[in-house]
């Protein structure tokens, strides 16, 4: 005790005195207060600290954000691609309203909430058929790992047990969160070599859809990933827990749009081989592709079905992971048989998010949302197809309302820049200045507007990423 307090009293006497008044008094802080605290106190998500450039948003209208200044951007990224219906939808910013004026939260560990059963009532009714089960938690990492473990477990304690069923099968260049379980199946080795100690290692399929053409190398072809996908069945008989993916299109890759019919593949080859299926539809789910799941496309209902970032249209934190009657089944039993999920987080449930998940799912069916989306995909296709012939663009990768475009030092070749260039972050970086908040993925350009963009919007936004792109590879 003694040693604490003293090392303690000897830390804060070499700190300067705080300067109270500036913190906690009554003038608001100012904008360059703000800018300076920023970069002083809140340690940013995947970004070098040490060249951080603030933009402090302060409002947000629709497909608009307005930052500190009053500048206004097109929010190109749907806020990290969770924005569904704009940004201060009144709909959703009632339900918001409504539910604070009952209660924020109540714990979803042994008791629940009406909003929160409600919610999960209509998840049910607009998922895939055979899920019925809704596990609540507050992030899409925390998603995939509920969904990983509960199939871990399931086979623990199935009505024929298969405890040998320890291993999961991924695809390549992945990205399902930055837990450890999630980077166990996670395939984005820029950001996860240096914690392969902590995690333990899935088998990875090459992923169909990348790498890109641009760089020379071509895709492995349908009929190859999925003779991959059956050997490593076979050579794991009795072995695999489950095969976990993003259908469609894998966005954090760099928007790696599979073959027509390798979900299917993959879904018909797991059920013959006895492997669960989780697909992961954080980044798809709630529209992106065109429909309100990407999985809807190609007919498939998997055994775990991970949703989170469009849940609640992108306005608080909430993820779900739903599963089958099977599943549910196996984890039934008295107190005694320790068949319990030991498992949960704190904001499961959270009733706040559920209201505004709730009015999102309203909004989807009474403005028709999904009906809307046709031709903002096409006039996204023809931008895209007007910037593919950009100088320094590569291979552009698109799907539904989700684009991606290579920057590339030489198209004739496919040569990448050297990555230390960051052009991918240079050209979104140059966007800002034409009024478009994008942010890329290494060298690929991303545009993920949300769903209710305008056309007109969509203009005003690819003519900003393109004159970024311009800017950042002249
Ligand atoms: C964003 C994302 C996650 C992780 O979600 P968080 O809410 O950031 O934890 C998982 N899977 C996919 C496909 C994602 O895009």
């Amino acid at each position: 005790m003694t040693i604490t307090s003293t090392a303690s009293s000897a830390v804060s006497a070499t700190l300067p005195p705080r300067e109270s008044a500036a913190h906690h008094g009554d003038a608001a802080p100012t904008a360059s207060d703000l800018l300076r605290w920023d970069r002083e106190h809140v340690w940013h998500a995947f970004t070098q600290m040490q060249d951080y450039d603030p933009l402090l948003i302060e409002r947000g209208e629709g497909s608009w954000l307005v930052d500190t200044d009053g500048n206004r951007y097109l929010d190109g990224s749907a806020s990290m691609w969770c924005n569904v219906h704009g940004h201060r939808h009144p709909r959703l910013d009632a339900a918001l309203a409504e539910q604070a004026a009952k209660v924020a939260h109540t714990t979803n560990l042994g008791l629940s909430n009406p909003t929160t059963v409600e919610f999960a009532r209509r998840l049910i009714e607009v998922a895939p058929q055979g899920l019925e089960k809704v596990f609540f938690s507050g992030d899409g990492s925390s998603a995939i790992e509920t969904a990983l473990k509960m199939a871990f477990q399931y086979w623990l304690q199935a009505p024929t047990p298969q405890p040998d069923r320890k291993i999961f099968v991924a695809i390549g260049e992945a990205y399902h969160g930055d837990t450890l379980g999630a980077i166990g199946v996670g395939g984005v080795d820029r950001f996860t070599a240096m914690f392969q100690p902590l995690t333990f290692q899935a088998i990875r399929i090459p992923s169909p859809g990348g790498p890109c053409p641009a760089t020379g190398n071509a895709p492995p072809s349908l009929g190859e990933s999925l003779a991959t996908v059956e050997r490593i069945f076979m050579e794991h008989r009795g072995t695999i827990a489950a095969l976990i993916m993003e259908p469609i299109v894998q966005a954090a890759a760099g928007i790696y749009v599979h073959p027509p019919g390798f979900l299917r593949g993959v879904a018909d080859l797991a059920r013959r081989h006895e492997v669960l299926l989780i697909l992961d539809e954080v980044a798809v789910g709630f529209g992106r592709t065109g429909t309100l799941f990407a999985c809807e496309q190609e007919g498939v209902s998997p055994d775990f079905l991970c949703l989170a970032k469009g849940l609640t249209a992108g306005y608080l934190p909430m993820a779900a992971t739903l599963t089958t009657p099977r599943v549910w089944n196996a984890f039934l039993g008295t107190h005694a048989d320790r068949r319990t999920f030991f498992h949960g987080h704190t904001y499961g449930g959270n009733p706040l998010a559920a209201a505004v998940g709730l009015a999102s799912l309203d909004v989807f069916r009474d403005d028709r949302v999904l009906e809307t989306l046709p031709p903002k995909i096409e006039r996204l296709r023809e931008h895209a197809a007007r910037l593919s012939r950009l100088p320094h663009v590569g291979a552009v990768r698109q799907c539904g309302l989700l684009a991606g475009f290579d920057l590339v030092a030489n198209r004739a070749t496919g040569a990448a820049y050297p990555w230390q260039e960051r052009r991918g972050m240079r050209a979104s970086l140059a966007a800002r200045k034409h009024a478009a908040l994008v942010r890329p993925l290494g060298d690929v350009v991303v545009i993920m507007p949300p769903l209710s963009i305008t056309l007109d919007e969509l203009d005003t936004l690819a003519a900003a990423v393109e004159a970024g792109i311009r800017e950042a590879t002249a």
